[in-house]
């Protein structure tokens, strides 16, 4: 296959990607197309040749079409879904063209300096310690599973045990101390590091779904006194947005001797707000945080941000030495030190063309933004009879209900994907069911959120009759 092919192929691919793009603010949001149907348009035994690469790129691109949920849409609330900033979208591309496999600052100074700085320029925008160590890993899960295994082997180390050399069998227990409403992902890192997430002792929720900082004393007060400690705390609840109090549950674990870890996949960013900055204050006294930028900074996946106040644990908790790979002694981290991964892509980069595009401000405004879309939408939908907005939206996330029962809910809720104009997620809050409404996305605008209020009010309508 000759090279100069290459250029014509990825210029062939950048036309398909433009021709998609330009169709998200209008196509149906939810796919037409079946898993099954995509199967069928991909499938087929291994080809016994080599194909004409053009011919598989537009192969691809015609036969996905219909299998496409426009998750970029500014109408697509489900889950938190950030869309992609036009700097950051535009970045990923290069990032592919580059081929960089990021692990060491000598080896991909390029990618490793724009990681290096876009995570200096995560800590400030998020009111993070500047000396705070940073890796890019795949999102919030293994963004969870970094602070929590930073925090195993620092809590076990205070008990002269190294559990890098001697595991965990035999080790002094480590108790984990959760809110019943934290996200499942703190549930797989505890089972990935061995603590086994069945063992964490549980902090009741209030209605807003976060601990109070009585709660969580008493829990502590429960666990033996001076025991190895991990207390998990949340920073954005996933279906109602609000925060654990922050700086005062952290004083309160680290007086327990713990060490707290936070999980802000989406709720960190409201730091980058000076507006909405209150509801996160005393959060940088925690020692490990994990966020997402593939949520509120609106770039591409994957890309999730996992954030430590103990850089010499963290390195050690993540570094895996090769005889083959010279790194792992500079004052700077090299990236793989800081992660999970060994191999990987530069993904921090589209994160530095998003800071670089927008700036202070302008992540200030994008998170503002969907937070005052939120709020449009709590008012427009508690105006209709009969539907309740069953949260205080302090953020970005909107719990509705609709009628007294669960059922005309959940019929909203799966009318939703066949209409196309959006998608929301349903979900189930102190065991009730709700529409779930997550704003996490630059090109969502009034008029979107207008369109929507409508068609919900007429889904409504439909349900009830
Ligand atoms: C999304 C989310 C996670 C998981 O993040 P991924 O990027 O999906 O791995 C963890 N915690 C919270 C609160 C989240 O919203």
């Amino acid at each position: 296959m000759a090279h100069e092919n290459v250029s014509e192929l990825v210029q062939q691919a950048a036309e398909h990607a433009v021709a998609y793009l330009k169709t998200v603010d209008d196509r149906p949001v939810m796919a037409r197309a079946s898993f099954d149907d995509m199967v069928a348009a991909f499938g087929g035994p291994v080809p016994e040749g080599p194909t004409d690469p053009a011919e598989v790129i537009d192969r691809m691109a015609v036969s996905a079409e219909p299998g496409l949920t426009a998750m970029g849409s500014g109408r697509f609330f489900g889950f938190v879904i950030g869309g992609s900033v036009p700097a950051a979208q535009a970045a990923d591309v290069l990032v592919g063209a580059w081929e960089q496999n990021v692990g060491s600052n000598d080896y991909t100074p390029a990618v490793s300096a724009m990681e290096y700085v876009a995570g200096r320029w995560v800590l400030e925008l998020l009111g993070l310690p500047s000396a705070a160590s940073v890796g890019w890993v795949t999102g919030g899960m293994m963004a969870n599973f970094t602070g929590l295994a930073t925090g195993r082997l620092n809590v076990l180390a205070q008990h002269g045990w190294d559990v890098n050399a001697q595991g965990l069998q035999g080790a002094p227990d480590v108790y984990v101390v959760v809110g019943d409403e934290r996200h499942t992902t703190i549930d797989l890192a505890l089972n990935f590091l061995g603590l086994g997430a069945g063992r964490s002792h549980q902090v009741p929720t209030d209605e807003h779904g976060v601990m109070t900082v009585n709660a969580l004393r008493s829990v502590l007060e429960s666990v033996p006194r001076g025991a190895p400690l991990i207390v998990c705390l949340a920073a954005g609840n996933v279906n109602t947005g609000a925060f654990d109090p922050m700086g005062a549950c952290i004083d309160v674990a680290h007086d327990f001797g713990a060490w707290v870890h936070v999980d802000g996949a989406f709720g960190l960013w409201a730091g980058a707000s000076s507006d909405l900055r209150h509801l996160v204050e005393g959060v940088e006294r925690a020692d490990s945080w994990a966020t997402d930028a593939h949520k509120w900074l609106n770039v591409p996946y994957d890309c999730g941000i996992a954030i430590t106040a103990h850089q010499d644990a963290h390195r050690v908790a993540m570094y895996s030495r090769a005889s083959y790979v010279p790194m792992g002694h500079a004052a700077i981290p090299d990236p793989s030190e800081l992660v999970p991964e060994f191999s990987r892509r530069a993904r921090g980069v589209p994160s530095w063309a998003a800071i670089a595009s927008l700036g202070r401000s302008g992540v200030a405004e994008l998170v503002e933004r969907c937070c005052a879309h939120a709020r449009a939408f709590a008012e427009a939908l508690g105006e209709v009879d009969g539907i309740d907005v069953l949260n205080d939206v302090v953020l970005n996330q909107v719990l509705v209900r609709f009628g007294d029962s669960d059922d005309i809910t959940r019929q909203v809720t799966g009318a939703i994907p066949a209409d196309g104009t959006m998608l929301m997620s349903g979900t189930t809050f102190k065991g009730r069911a709700a529409l779930r409404i997550s704003v996490c996305n630059w090109r969502t605008t009034d008029d979107d959120v207008q369109r929507c209020v409508d068609v919900l009010a007429r889904l409504f309508s439909e349900a009830r009759t």
